[in-house]
């Protein structure tokens, strides 16, 4: 059961109903940060009394059973939508928000290079992967710790926040130390142990879909983070599988408005790994927007095709500049001919 409270509830009656429904002996997730607060009530379903008593406590705006198997992710949880925050980027709003970086932090020149071209450009936030995860294991591997090092010093120096691949429980204490947003890479969606370790550090997470999971998995997938206490999530469609070898994945875009309706929290869109093909990114990225995507990840480097990973699918500074400078373009059109 999921409790939806006013936005300018009393911080005193929202706490006293919490304390009750705890001494009443029911778990209860807070969710604050996104926007709307919510109660989170886990148990074995409630006695008609006690809802009939929990009904006249102020500062209640309604109680909701959301009938799909994730509950805190539902869209009749926070109907009017979730916000992430990061220093002063919002993922969520009116304006759709573009992450760019690398694939791979490779060297210090190539970060900072690609670091600073993003800035340029017009991007708010920095991506680069330092732990990779490889289909052969004796592909590169990322640099690890010296690569946190430098999308620090790239973060000092340009001032944009960063994300970064988080592959495993062990590592997430660590990688929390240096990133803003912590990636949970498609292959890793369903490791529920990572989402659990990632929910607690309360730091925004980027929780990609994977690429053989079904739309209600990510959800669910999400709900651990959220159960998790964490609701500072952006969901990130990133392909799928399918019979065609032409591109990498396939870019699914019906999850974009799909997932709009079932769930509050912001969905991006990486037609990078969804194309596999640097020629249709921009395409792909402008798809994406008027699918109703809150932003977009996308793998850019100063020499692509010197790349160490992912070369193929990256684009060059100059093509990002005009990624950006379109979306901004049609994200104005589409706030009034699309979601209308
Ligand atoms: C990446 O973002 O570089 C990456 C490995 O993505 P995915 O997990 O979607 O394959
Ligand atoms: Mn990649």
């Amino acid at each position: 059961m999921i409790l939806r409270l006013r936005p300018d509830i009393d911080p005193h009656h929202q706490q006293a109903l919490l304390d009750d429904l705890q001494r009443w002996g029911f778990t209860v997730t807070t969710l604050t940060r996104g926007g709307q607060p919510v109660l989170a009530v886990n148990g074995q379903g409630m006695p008609a009394d006690l809802v009939a008593e929990i009904v006249r406590y102020s500062g209640i705006e309604a109680i909701v059973t959301p009938s799909q198997p994730y509950r805190l992710a539902a869209r009749a949880s926070r109907p009017q939508g979730t916000i992430v925050r990061v220093g002063d980027v919002a993922i969520g709003g009116h304006e759709p928000v573009i992450i760019a970086g690398p694939c791979t932090v490779e060297n210090r020149e190539q970060l900072l290079r690609t670091a600073e071209a993003v800035r340029e450009a017009g991007a708010s936030v920095l991506r680069g992967g330092a732990f990779k995860p490889r289909t052969s294991p004796y592909s590169f591997q990322g640099l690890g710790q010296r690569g946190l090092e430098l999308l620090w010093e790239a973060r000092e120096r340009t001032g944009l926040p960063i994300v970064t691949e988080v592959l495993d429980t062990e590592q997430v204490d660590l990688v929390a130390k240096y990133a803003d947003i912590l990636q949970i890479g498609s292959r890793n969606m369903m490791n529920f142990a990572l989402l659990q370790k990632v929910a607690a550090t309360g730091k925004p997470v980027l929780l990609k879909r994977g690429f053989a999971a079904t739309i209600e998995e990510w959800l669910l997938a999400a709900e651990y983070l959220l159960a998790g206490g964490n609701d500072q999530v952006i969901l990130c469609e990133r392909g799928v599988r399918s019979f065609e070898p032409a591109t990498r994945f396939m870019l699914d875009l019906n999850a974009v408005p799909l997932v709009r309706q079932l769930s509050h929290l912001p969905v991006i869109v990486d037609p990078s790994h969804g194309t596999g093909r640097r020629e249709l990114v921009p395409p792909m990225s402008l798809a994406a927007i008027a699918a109703g995507a809150h932003g977009l990840l996308v793998e850019v480097h100063v020499e692509p095709d010197a790349a160490l990973v992912d070369g193929r699918q990256s684009i060059d500074p100059a093509t990002l500049t005009s990624i950006v400078r379109r979306v901004r373009a049609l994200s104005e059109l589409a706030q009034e001919l699309v979601t209308a």
